[in-house]
């Protein structure tokens, strides 16, 4: 049997920013049995040719770096400074340890303020404190332009999030790419062209009724097939609905994320 050298991609957590059950809810999803309706904070963990590319750290990375036996990061991008996105950023000291050495997390400029104004001690001069009680971690500002990470080759695109924004990478690798962009509220023509033809997308899919931050799950659709995207994975879904009742509705060529879920590009 010959081994794929297709890049691996494997989905931490699918849920939306409270993660799924909700607590205190005794709603048909949050007390389904099926285990594709357990869903915990987004991320996304990307390993090829040895080089492990972390997307976003959830507040449940802890769990899902122990769950999913992730024991190597070589780099972090992150979407943005929302805290179901970022709060698990403190549990890369273990990642220092473990690899002795500083981790480089790229964001756009937005995005590292965010990370500066929530992560304060990562940043102060503090003489008295331990470097080993604060990720050692390389900040490093993306534009426009794609940068190299590894054997990745990474862009960006700013897309509109509610009042404020969020990123869309593109993460490409031997001329086929994979999009993620899990917290956006609308499609615009650059986004559009962004996505074109892409191998696999990882789009918001919140729920069907409009949120002001998010996308409903006939709003993906149409943004995917818009953009002829060969392969469409919902994520950051929220309570309303069942696995088992989203696939019914999908295309074939799109289908809703798990925690757990892997794939290739
Ligand atoms: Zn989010
Ligand atoms: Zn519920
Ligand atoms: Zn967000």
């Amino acid at each position: 049997m010959t081994m794929s050298d297709k890049p691996r991609a494997l989905i931490l957590g699918s849920g939306t920013s409270t993660g799924v059950p909700l607590i205190g809810c005794r709603c048909p999803v949050c007390t389904s049995a099926d285990p594709k309706d357990s869903r915990l904070r987004s991320g996304v963990h990307v390993r090829w040719r040895g080089f492990s590319l972390q997307l976003d750290v959830s507040a449940d990375f802890r769990q899902q770096a122990l769950r999913f036996e992730i024991e190597r990061i070589d780099a972090l991008l992150i979407t943005h400074a929302h805290a179901d996105h970022l709060l698990g950023l403190d549990e890369l000291r273990r990642f220092n340890t473990i690899q002795q050495c500083r981790i480089p997390a790229y964001g756009r400029n937005f995005t590292l303020k965010g990370v500066s104004n929530m992560f304060g001690y990562i940043f102060s001069p503090c003489p008295l404190q331990s470097e080993l009680y604060r990720p050692q971690m390389d900040f490093i500002e993306i534009g426009d332009e794609a940068v190299q990470i590894g054997p990745f080759t990474v862009s960006s695109l700013i897309v509109p999030h509610g009042p404020t924004n969020s990123t869309a990478f593109k993460i490409t690798c031997e001329g086929r790419s994979f999009i993620y962009a899990p917290d956006c509220s609308k499609v615009e023509e650059d986004f559009v062209n962004f996505m074109m033809e892409a191998e696999c997308v990882m789009l918001d899919g919140l729920r069907d009724r409009p949120h002001k931050s998010h996308l409903t799950i006939t709003d993906s659709i149409e943004a995917l097939s818009r953009s002829r995207v060969k392969r469409g994975i919902l994520t950051h879904i929220g309570h309303d609905l069942l696995h088992a009742d989203i696939i019914k509705r999908l295309p074939p060529d799109i289908e809703p994320a798990y925690d757990g879920m892997e794939f290739e590009w």
